[in-house]
């Protein structure tokens, strides 16, 4: 369904964040995951795409199977690295003939090894790519793909001039982007106050808010390093540290933590949320119970 259709149907969107299998070992245990993550019955879903090729063919791979065999709504990533533009073009064309709706359009992370040669510099450059399509009547819907961009409520490492970061985000939206999705955070504090710097910017597109939940201290550290710039509040790691050793207590407050977070920006009136879910249901499952809700139908 395109974007817009979807943001007039639910008042608060809930989508939920995958990234394809690494193997091919690795599709039965991710289907048996998706299979709960459906019953949760979000606004849509989203797919990754990586640095590298296998994981890329796996990302079209993925996207095409949940359409096909779920009720999911898959939006795919794309990047720029490493991409023609015929190469692009090439797979809006797939990604039209199989019915997908909406395209998360990235620069994308530098890729750990090889060349990061691209004829788009900047998402910005993806986004005015997927526009020129759309308006040349490449897909069935006359809208053509529905565009989502990336935001950054605690700014972008490689731009420090937090105004020039904000010019950027507001040409994503002037080249055609019709939502933001937001880097994962831990302070509401820090959404709130650069979601109304949008409104200030003169952004008008809706604004949906990133939720990663804490399930270790691993992963924490790896989104430190992935998300560079996000912020984790003092409460935070305190109540993480008493945990100790203790996994499965650290996993309770990441839990409880992206809870409040839900709650509170549920009261203020966060237009969706996003959870970056690293294919794991439990943490989901148990936000959903939190907010004492079976089902994202019930927040629409
Ligand atoms: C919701 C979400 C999903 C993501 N999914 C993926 C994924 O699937 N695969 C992946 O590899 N990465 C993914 N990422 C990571 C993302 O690609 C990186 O964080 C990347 O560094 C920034 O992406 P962007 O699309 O915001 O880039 P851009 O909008 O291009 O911005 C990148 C930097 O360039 C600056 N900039 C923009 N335009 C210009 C310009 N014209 N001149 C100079 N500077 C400019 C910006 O201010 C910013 O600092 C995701 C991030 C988010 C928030």
């Amino acid at each position: 369904m395109h974007i817009a259709d979807i943001l007039s149907r639910d008042s608060v969107t809930t989508s939920f964040e995958f990234f394809p299998p690494r193997n091919d070992a690795g599709w039965d245990s991710l289907f048996h995951v998706i299979a709960d993550f459906e019953k949760l019955q979000p606004s849509f879903v989203s797919v990754t795409y990586g640095a590298a090729g296998s994981t890329r063919a796996r990302t079209h791979e993925l996207v095409v199977r949940l359409k096909t065999q779920t009720r999911l709504d898959p939006i795919p990533h794309l990047t720029c690295a490493n991409h023609t533009h015929a190469d692009i073009e090439n797979i809006l064309t797939q990604y039209a003939q199989c019915g997908v709706s909406n395209i998360l359009a990235l620069r994308g992370d530098a890729p750990l090894t090889g060349s990061t040669a691209s004829e788009f510099q900047h998402a910005v450059d993806l986004v005015k790519c997927i526009h020129r399509f759309n308006q040349g009547g490449g897909h069935p819907d006359r809208r053509g793909f529905g565009i989502g961009v990336a935001g950054f409520p605690e700014g972008h490492p490689d731009t420090p001039n937090t105004l020039i970061q904000m010019d950027h985000l507001r040409a994503k939206v002037d080249a055609g982007a019709d939502y933001i999705c937001s880097q994962l955070f831990f302070n509401n504090a820090a959404f709130f106050d650069w979601r109304e710097r949008c409104e200030l910017a003169g952004i008008r597109v809706p604004v949906m808010a990133g939720i990663m939940p804490i399930t270790n201290i691993a992963g924490l550290k790896r989104m430190a390093d992935l998300a560079g710039g996000t912020t984790f509040p003092a409460k935070l790691l305190r109540a993480v540290q008493r945990c100790g050793d203790d996994a499965a207590a650290v996993e309770r407050v990441g839990i409880h933590w992206a809870t409040e977070q839900c709650m509170a920006l549920l009261d203020g009136g966060v237009r969706g949320i996003h959870l970056y879910t690293l294919n794991k249901c439990a943490a989901t499952q148990a936000i959903f119970q939190n907010l004492g809700i079976k089902t994202s139908a019930q927040l629409r």
